[in-house]
């Protein structure tokens, strides 16, 4: 079942008007906010203190519901501020219970309509997962991934990575005394709500290290939202420099898109590895802070018929890691238009996971999920694809920002 909404699309003069949102900022970003209205320095962090709660405990999305706080201020806040989400285009129900929600985010400036992001969120049994998005885009260019053809449009600030939870957990009615919004679908099983997060959406979340650490920082915050960080998986291709500060500053579970054993093939599959050598960055691997038989590193391993997924491979995979405690995730492949590649054959898979599994590692095959709606992994591609010249502008001073401090290292 596939059943959209749409909003309509925000007209000029109410993008330019349009005030600026407090959710998803962190504790410094809503001190700034208080400063900007006045709120005297000795007073600011009290009040930020208020704010996080109402904002981050109790989903509110009205100054006004904010009963801690005098109506003098609130009315201060609303004039400058908003409570607002980014608002959901488009919702998608797989048949097997995934969503994927299309989201814009408010816009920047009166030349941006406001970047379009994808957002799944995967029910299970145990457990609700939701796979954000750390860019727009991904400028690299990994030849399996659809999200990879897309041109990068920018990097999510930390408030728009924060606001993809929020979106999640205010469609699925959880947040304290809030009703959710008409339309929203509330799981009434229990527990399947958003337990786990995983950054595998759009986007090297290593190529916007500060945006998605911030937004760590927020999401984990035992006040509010107050995730553990070891419920949240960081995917990297392999941004070698940034794996060992992933794990001292952020402190996640670590996932990392291997899917070839020799440098020749993932040379051609994920052309990062140009730069960072399967032997660099396991050696990454090996020094990521706090690594243990309970917090193990994924490897991912894409299956693609006939390029990847014979026995000597599987075998060649297990050699590579030994040392480094690992779990092996086997992602079937999902195609999408246009690609050259096929998923492996059943049997192959199957084959590929024995060997693995036979040599001690955990190799669970990852069920494609919501692929009648095109949200599994590698799929997902937003409709931003047009850039304005402002768009593009602001691209190229971003690429030349980021360019020297990945070189330098
Ligand atoms: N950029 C990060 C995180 C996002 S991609 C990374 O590459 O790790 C999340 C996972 O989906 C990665 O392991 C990626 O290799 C995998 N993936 C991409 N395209 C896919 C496809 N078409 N089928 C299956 N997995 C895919
Ligand atoms: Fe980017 Fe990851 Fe896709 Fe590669 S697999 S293009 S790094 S999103």
């Amino acid at each position: 079942m596939t059943v959209s909404v749409s909003a309509p699309a925000a007209s000029a003069a109410e993008t330019v008007l349009r005030r600026p949102s407090l959710v998803g900022r962190t504790r410094s970003g809503l001190a700034e906010a208080l400063a900007e209205i006045g709120v005297p320095e000795k007073e600011r962090r009290m009040r930020v203190g208020q704010l996080w709660n109402w904002i981050y405990h109790y989903g509110v999305r009205e100054f006004d519901a904010m009963t801690t706080i005098g109506k003098g201020l609130r009315g201060e806040l609303a004039e400058h501020f908003t409570l607002d989400l980014p608002s959901v285009t488009a919702e998608q129900v797989s048949t097997d219970g995934t969503r994927k929600w299309l989201m814009r985010m408010p816009s920047t400036g009166p030349h941006d309509r406001g970047a379009e992001i994808e957002c799944v969120y995967i029910p299970e049994v145990d457990r609700g997962t939701l796979c954000v998005s750390s860019q727009v885009g991904c400028t690299l260019t990994c030849t399996f991934c659809h999200t990879g053809t897309q041109r990068l449009v920018r990097n999510l600030k930390t408030e728009e990575i924060v606001a993809q939870l929020m979106v999640a957990r205010d469609r699925l009615g959880d947040f304290p005394n809030r009703k959710p919004p008409e339309g929203a679908f509330v799981p009434n099983d229990g527990g399947r709500f958003v337990s786990n997060i995983v950054f595998m959406g759009m986007g090297e979340p290593l190529y916007n290290f500060d945006g998605v650490r911030d937004a760590i920082g927020v999401i984990t915050d035992d006040q509010g939202l107050s995730l553990g960080r070891r419920r949240i998986t960081v995917s990297t291709s392999g941004v070698v420099p940034q794996i060992g500060p992933l794990g001292e500053e952020m402190g996640t579970m670590l996932a990392i898109s291997l899917h070839a054993v020799r440098d020749d093939l993932r040379n051609e599959l994920v052309p990062l590895n140009k730069k960072y050598p399967i032997k660099d960055l396991l050696e990454a691997c090996r020094n990521y802070p706090g690594l243990s038989n309970a917090k193990r590193i994924t490897f991912e391993y894409v299956m693609l018929k006939g390029v990847n997924d014979s026995d000597a491979e599987a075998r060649e995979l297990v050699r590579l890691l030994k040392g480094i405690p690992a779990k092996i995730n086997l992602i079937p492949f999902n195609p999408w238009p246009g690609t050259k590649y096929e998923c492996s054959d059943w049997d192959r898979i199957e084959r590929f996971s024995e060997i693995v599994f036979r040599a001690g590692y955990a190799s669970p095959v990852r069920t494609p999920r919501g692929r009648d709606i095109l949200a599994a992994c590698g799929q997902l591609k937003s409709e931003t694809e047009k850039l304005s010249a402002r768009a593009r502008l602001m691209l190229e001073q971003e690429e030349a920002q980021a360019a020297p401090a990945v070189a330098a290292e």
